[in-house]
């Protein structure tokens, strides 16, 4: 259902507005010294999604502040990328899913349907079980999350809590990890 999901164009259109929102509302706050931010985009060329994705997706939105002596720049959370990984949020979140639990999809088929090797697997895993479990946001989060879901279990089971096999769910669950996207925002995507 997740491979399914990950092929489906509908859910990265509206991924795209769900991030034009969160950068509308950050640009709205302007930064912190008080200045206008101007568009700065980070050019991107996203992995794992379908093909035909909108020009929407060849960069990452940014501001700069417009301010002389300031130039600070702000980055609002993102939906559609987890930080500076090249696969997709949404991918790098199911695909290590499915590689989880009694039955998981075997290497193989996940490099058939999305291109991620062996090496690439291994490093999300690696990334959701140290750098992702002792970060601020888990940390806060897993306190609200009952029953409690082992640090061992992600993000298998954050996908399952949250309904990931649905669009709805999916982008829920993508607006809660989007805090840990930037660290030039303080605006908060949500909370678990
Ligand atoms: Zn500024």
């Amino acid at each position: 259902m997740y491979a399914k999901l990950l092929g489906d164009a509908t859910l990265y259109d509206i991924l795209q507005r769900i991030d034009e929102d969160l950068a509308a509302q950050a640009r709205t706050a302007g930064c912190t010294c008080g200045g206008r931010l101007h568009s700065a985009v980070y050019p991107r060329k996203p992995r794992g999604g379908p093909a035909g994705l909108g020009a929407g997706y060849e960069h990452r939105l940014s501001y700069c502040c417009a301010q002389e002596g300031c130039r600070r720049r702000t980055t609002p959370p993102s939906v559609r990328f987890l930080g500076r990984k090249v696969y997709l949020g949404a991918v790098v979140v199911l695909v290590s899913a499915l590689r989880q639990g009694p039955t998981p999809t075997r290497v193989r088929v996940l490099h058939e349907l999305f291109g991620v090797g062996e090496r690439t697997l291994r490093r999300w895993r690696h990334w959701w079980q140290k750098s992702f479990s002792e970060s601020r946001l888990w940390q806060a989060a897993r306190a609200r999350l009952m029953p409690a879901v082992r640090a061992g279990a992600l993000p298998g089971a954050l996908a399952e809590r949250c309904g990931a096999h649905t669009t709805g769910g999916l982008c829920r669950l993508l607006r809660c990890l989007s805090p840990i996207t930037t660290a030039s925002c303080g605006r908060s995507g949500g909370g678990f």
